[in-house]
């Protein structure tokens, strides 16, 4: 792991050589990029950093479509993302939700899934999507690749907010695109070069040391999640819990708003914040931000290296009325 801060590189013999300046491209970052190419099992280097994963969403939008071009986005995926198509209509971007447990519906010019989906933790239908004539995208944040390697089941791109598991402490923003197809990773490549989201040498420098961690990291949130997710299930005051019996990722539902708001705020170990997939367990009820389409009492946890039974001990004095 090497750190480089520098933004520019001298030429050799008066020939601009590897590196040039750091918005093309920076040591650490292609450093990081290769590692996570691999573990997506892309071909070498097929991978690029952005500076968020909402900065990786708008790059492949706007590097790969044209106007007038129809996204078909998984239905319950991260609002955030719809929320950039939004933007995007301005300039002629259109989308439309279906669900991505089925297959994509005809005429889309990208398929858009999230695996699992958050908050709503369904899977999408990766055979169905392959068979589709568009180009697939799979968000693969939440599964990250120790659970899922899309490129290997016909997607053609993975996007991560590396901001989540892949970096895994919470103190990195970052994003990736993986790309199966070489000239869609230069295109992409080319845009950001072009147009500036790149992600910052120290940031790179803290998802490469993030990396080293993901499997131990991911493999005990998910045991601790499974053991999670079947006590919540059995506790009287808990009506649905949506998990895809892998990843550190759930969401599960109280009565309402107002018992939502009595679990976050009797928390005493697991903390009260947005974001997933960090060493520290988080938990949110959703609804605060997305409200016209969660219900009151959906309650997002990320289950992080804490014990598991002193997890579950603070969800259980949280849900306990007093
Ligand atoms: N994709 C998913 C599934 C997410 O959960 C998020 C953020 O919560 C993003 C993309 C956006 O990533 P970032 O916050 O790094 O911009």
């Amino acid at each position: 792991m090497h750190l480089d801060r520098s933004t520019v590189w001298p030429y050799e013999r008066g020939e601009p050589g590897e590196f040039i300046y750091s918005r093309y491209a920076h040591p650490t970052g292609v450093e990081a990029e290769r590692a996570l190419a691999a573990l997506e099992g892309a071909p070498e280097g097929q991978a690029l950093l952005f500076a968020s994963g909402s900065a990786a969403v708008t790059a492949l939008l706007l590097a790969l479509l044209e106007p007038g071009d129809a996204v078909a986005l998984a239905a319950g995926a991260y609002f955030g993302t719809g929320v950039i198509m939004g933007e995007l209509e301005r300039w002629g971007l259109q989308h439309a939700e279906f669900d991505q447990t089925g297959a994509p519906p005809q005429g889309a010019d990208l398929v858009w899934l999230e695996a699992p989906s958050n908050p709503f933790l369904t899977m999408p239908d990766l055979e169905a999507a392959a068979e589709h004539p568009a180009r697939v995208v799979v968000d693969s944040t939440a599964a990250t690749p120790i659970h899922l390697r899309p490129l290997e089941q016909g997607a053609d791109f993975v996007l991560h907010s590396g901001t989540k598991y892949l970096a895994g402490h919470s103190d990195a923003l970052v994003g990736a695109i993986v790309s199966r197809d070489p000239e869609a990773h230069e295109r992409l490549w080319r845009f950001r070069q072009r147009t500036g989201p790149a992600c910052a040498p120290d940031v790179a420098w803290l998802l490469l040391r993030g990396l080293k961690t993901l499997r131990v990291r991911v493999e005990r949130q998910t045991e601790s999640a499974r053991v999670l997710a079947e006590r919540l299930g059995a506790h009287p005051a808990v009506e649905s819990v949506r998990y895809p019996g892998f990843g550190g990722l759930m969401s599960f539902d109280v009565s309402g708003a107002e018992a939502a708001r009595r679990v976050e705020t009797s928390l005493r170990l697991i903390t009260n914040a947005t974001s997933l997939g960090g060493v520290d367990s988080v938990l949110e009820a959703r609804a605060r931000w997305e409200p016209n389409r969660v219900p009151a009492g959906l309650l997002r946890l990320s289950v992080g290296l804490e014990s598991v039974d002193e997890l579950w001990a603070d969800l259980e004095q949280a849900l306990t009325e007093d």
